[in-house]
């Protein structure tokens, strides 16, 4: 079985405006850099389907799901664009972008679980963490990893899963709709302090949150792995575990101060690929957030994919 690569062209036709750091460019950055490093024909390529509003619902209110169609579908007819806040605005590629993002990481979920694919990557944007039950913020629209997770306990069935989030900024969104939610375990470290300067203070015990100082390098966040996420996954058990894959932790992104390089992404996704060997018959899904330097963007995803399929740099 090998890593399936999950991705849309709809994705990339959701634009929030020119000199926007979450660009179409950065999948297109990614898609060429798999090619140039053939690492593309080793992932089993795969078109997102669109999800369907019974499935986001087990993360988001159905009120809010109503309202953000009714107030972003129309702009593919219309042309228009709309500021959700003065981070996000959607356009007339939004909506599908939307819809594909959270199916590839629900499809993603269906193919691992089904022995269809031993783990799998979606290249998706735009990205969720940031999405909270009832709202739309820091980019984000739905909460991709969050939709995943409740589907693999609700409709397939799982009694605990685990989301680990390594994305520069705190997931507050996926905190919001999964706090008290005692079948997932949230592990997180994020730069504090760091928009959207939540997280120092869990909002549930389910999470295991780890705030990182800005000019931390990869040393300081693989001793937090150790010591504060791995021992409570390991007591956790989790049958699948779901990553909200941000790489703007990187030293070379703009958008946060962390020091992290491609090794500390190979090291982080190892760890993660051993727990998941250890609890979860190796059942991984990982959904791209964040990462804004396109050459940073593309190194650190291909060193996420190699780990995740076992194969050699
Ligand atoms: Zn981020």
């Amino acid at each position: 079985m090998t890593t399936a690569f999950y991705s849309h062209a709809d994705c990339r036709a959701h634009d929030m405006g020119r000199g926007h750091p979450e660009c179409p460019q950065r999948l297109a950055a990614i898609h060429d850099h798999l090619i140039a490093t053939e690492l593309a024909s080793a992932l089993d390529l795969r078109d997102a389907p669109l999800a369907t509003a019974a499935q986001i619902e087990r993360a988001h209110s159905t009120r809010f799901i109503s309202a953000l169609q009714a107030s972003i579908e129309p702009l593919a007819a219309s042309g228009k664009h709309l500021a959700l806040d003065p981070d996000t605005s959607a356009g007339p590629g939004t909506w599908n972008a939307v819809l594909r993002s959270a199916g590839a990481a629900l499809a993603a979920t269906d193919a691992v679980i089904d022995g269809h694919a031993a783990n799998a990557f979606c290249a998706v944007r735009p990205p969720g963490h940031h999405a909270t039950r009832h709202q739309a913020m820091g980019f984000c629209f739905f909460n991709n990893v969050a939709v995943a997770a409740r589907h693999a306990l609700d409709a397939r069935g799982f009694a605990r899963v685990a989301i680990i989030d390594f994305d520069v900024h705190h997931g507050n969104g996926t905190e919001d709709i999964i706090a008290g939610d005692e079948r997932i375990l949230m592990a997180s470290f994020f730069q504090h302090p760091l928009y959207p300067y939540s997280g120092a203070m869990p909002k549930g015990t389910n999470m295991v949150n780890v705030p990182i100082p800005p000019y931390s390098r990869g040393s300081v966040v693989r001793a937090a792995i150790e010591q504060m996420w791995l021992p409570r996954l390991d007591d956790f058990k989790p049958r699948m575990l779901f990553l909200s894959a941000g790489f703007d932790a990187h030293r070379e992104d703009e958008l946060g101060q962390l020091g992290l390089i491609e090794a500390d992404y190979s090291w982080i996704t190892q760890r993660m690929v051993d727990l998941a060997e250890r609890h979860a018959q190796g059942r991984i899904v990982s959904c791209l957030e964040g990462g804004y330097n396109l050459g940073a963007l593309a190194r650190s995803v291909a060193a996420h994919l190699r780990a995740l399929a076992g194969v050699a740099p």
